[in-house]
């Protein structure tokens, strides 16, 4: 008889890392699918090879480039789809997914913001969308235990858009970026610069982690695990409770329901025998990353279920939303060129700048609702993007890289996609991927609000910069296409009522007793805070409720 394990977990990034290890600290029995394959990340990455010595200096390599996303390079590629095999249909969306153990979170910027109390009510404040069927009070203790847990890095700023973290010593401003903030400060009034918060262990003596040693190679991996990945910070803990199984190249492609309408196989592919496998739990936790959970979910459609696993709603692939990167600007500051520098300004990722919101919380622009925030940095790290643009070569080439290292400021802004119904996505029946899986097809586009804010940004973003005294050296205002933020959120979002959501409060499907999504799949809005703080806190949240129930017997 085929073993039943109590809980399947499909994915292994933020939701699925953080389901499993919880539910294996509760002593449930969990099987952990994940379609790609496990690295160390202490070895298997090239984490401080130098540019120079790949051919093309770290960019992947020509013949290779249609394979990857945007964001590969020769360090990482190795944990992302090969495009190639996976491909997806409709209209133009920049679809970035890990294949490994750890997802995502192996090469995530870091930047760790907890949404505010009004981003879980902002339909009631400005009327668009709907309101979270949770508070801000609600999450609350979950984003305290994860903070304690993985450790975000930031300083206490007391701003209500921007609640504070349980944070570790903050990552120092860098001399463009303070020099930055007072400017800003001084010439804007409620517009603060804040330290960048991230989650990154910046002290000795947490939970005994290596502390980070400054290399600025987060996008590479961290090899000593001072920044989290669910790889290198939740897994290991996970495995020691000796609850864990975990099955890589395990491409999951639907989930099975039994005549009393309960979930109860996971069936995948093998990703290199291409062998058709089945496995059973209890309990089935989707954590594949929005997106691809619902992907599973379209495509495990079967007589009970005609339009999708649990979708007698209806809302299964729509209220997509994410965050539209509608401008960047970059400038120097002239009073620190010609000073002679003395090394890198390399820091983690999530440091550097960042400027909260500040449209629509109190007043109400004409033109949108909801806002953005900017990331940025000042400084330049060991190989700076702007000698690019600077001519010459040799010694004096170097020499003139030198007079501006320390004087480069960049930010950008990340604007919330307000979620609209028609802001959707389907199967697209007539394509497979290599494993002969239908692929998905996108229906996402920006609307006139997202637009109409991005203007905005970009207006504000110059506004800035000019009365700060920087001179523009480069600036964008073209919208990004839709994905670029690779903070996709929505498309089985929860709500009360099962007529109009996918999910109940506790991540747990309406039609499905003990089928669950703990991803950002989940999310009624996305704010324009980036999500994976969020989506670390739901899913704990979604595994304790599981083991709760579990341990009283109402879903096993
Ligand atoms: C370059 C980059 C920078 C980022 N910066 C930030 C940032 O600064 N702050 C922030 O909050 N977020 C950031 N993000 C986004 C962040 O990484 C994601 O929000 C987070 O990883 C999502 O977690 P997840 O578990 O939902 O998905 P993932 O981390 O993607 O994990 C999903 C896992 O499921 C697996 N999987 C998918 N489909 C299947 C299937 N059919 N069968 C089996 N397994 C499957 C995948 O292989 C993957 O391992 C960034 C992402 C990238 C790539
Ligand atoms: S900068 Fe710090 S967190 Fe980033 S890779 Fe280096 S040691 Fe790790």
């Amino acid at each position: 008889m085929a073993k039943v394990y109590d809980v399947v977990v499909v994915g292994s990034g933020a939701a699925g890392g953080m389901a499993a290890t919880e539910l294996c600290l509760k002593g449930l029995k969990v099987l952990m699918l994940e379609r790609g394959p496990k690295f160390n990340i202490a070895t298997d990455f090239e984490h401080h090879r130098k540019p120079y010595n790949f051919p093309f200096r770290g960019r992947v390599r020509p013949s290779e480039r249609a394979m990857y996303n945007y964001t590969a390079d020769e360090w990482n590629k190795k944990h992302f789809v090969n495009e190639l095999e996976n491909p997806y249909t409709g209209k133009k969306f920049v679809w970035v997914r890990a294949q490994a153990v750890g997802g995502k979170t192996l090469h995530w910027g870091l930047v760790s913001l907890r949404f505010s109390p009004q981003d879980f009510k902002a339909a009631s404040h400005d009327g668009a969308g709907s309101d979270w069927p949770i508070s801000y009070e609600d999450v609350e203790p979950y984003y305290s235990k994860v903070e304690d847990w993985i450790g975000v890095c930031g300083h206490t700023d007391h701003l209500e858009n921007n609640p504070d973290s349980h944070f570790l010593p903050p990552i120092p401003l860098t001399c463009a970026e303070n020099i930055f903030r007072g400017q800003i400060e001084s010439k804007f009034a409620g517009r603060p610069v804040i330290q960048g918060r991230s989650a990154t262990v910046t002290k000795p003596g947490f939970h005994g982690r290596v502390p980070c040693h400054w290399c600025g190679h987060c996008g590479r991996v961290c090899n000593v695990a001072a920044s989290f990945s669910s790889a290198g910070v939740l897994l290991p803990i996970a495995e020691k409770t000796g609850n864990l199984t975990t099955r890589t190249n395990a491409v999951v492609w639907r989930v099975t329901t039994d005549s009393e309408n309960r979930a109860k196989s996971v069936v995948f592919i093998d990703r290199i025998t291409r062998q058709v496998e089945e496995v059973y739990g209890k309990v089935i936790v989707l954590g594949a990353g929005t997106l691809d959970s619902t992907r599973i979910l379209l495509n495990s459609r079967n007589d009970d279920h005609p339009d999708g696993l649990g979708n007698s709603s209806g809302v299964l692939g729509k209220y997509f939303c994410e965050q539209i990167m509608a401008g960047s600007i970059s400038g120097i500051i002239p009073r620190l060129k010609g000073n002679t520098n003395r090394g890198g300004d390399a820091h983690p990722e999530g440091g550097g700048i960042y400027i909260p919101r500040f449209r629509n919380l109190k007043e109400k622009s004409k033109d949108f609702v909801r806002g953005y925030g900017y990331e940025g940095g000042g400084g330049s790290s060991e190989f700076p993007g702007f000698a690019n643009k600077i001519p010459g070569f040799g010694a004096e080439f170097k020499e003139e890289v030198k007079k501006y290292y320390a004087t480069v400021i960049s930010i950008g802004s990340f604007g919330e996609v307000v979620p609209r119904a028609e802001n959707h996505v389907e199967i697209d029946p007539a394509v497979r991927d290599a494993w002969g899986i239908p692929v998905l097809k996108f229906e996402v586009e920006w609307g006139p609000n997202e637009l109409a804010m991005g203007r905005d940004a970009n207006d504000a973003q110059r506004e800035m910069f000019e009365k700060a005294g920087i001179e523009i050296i480069g600036e964008r205002t073209t919208p990004l296409p839709p994905g670029w933020s690779i903070h996709s959120a929505g498309t089985a979002r929860m709500g009360d009522d099962p007529k109009t959501s996918y999910l109940t409060k506790f991540n747990q499907s309406h039609d499905i007793k003990n089928l669950f999504v703990a991803d950002a799949s989940c999310f009624v809005n996305s704010t324009e805070k980036n999500p994976t703080l969020t989506i670390l806190a739901l899913s704990l949240r979604t595994a304790d409720y599981i083991a709760e129930k579990m341990r009283t017997g109402d879903l096993s």
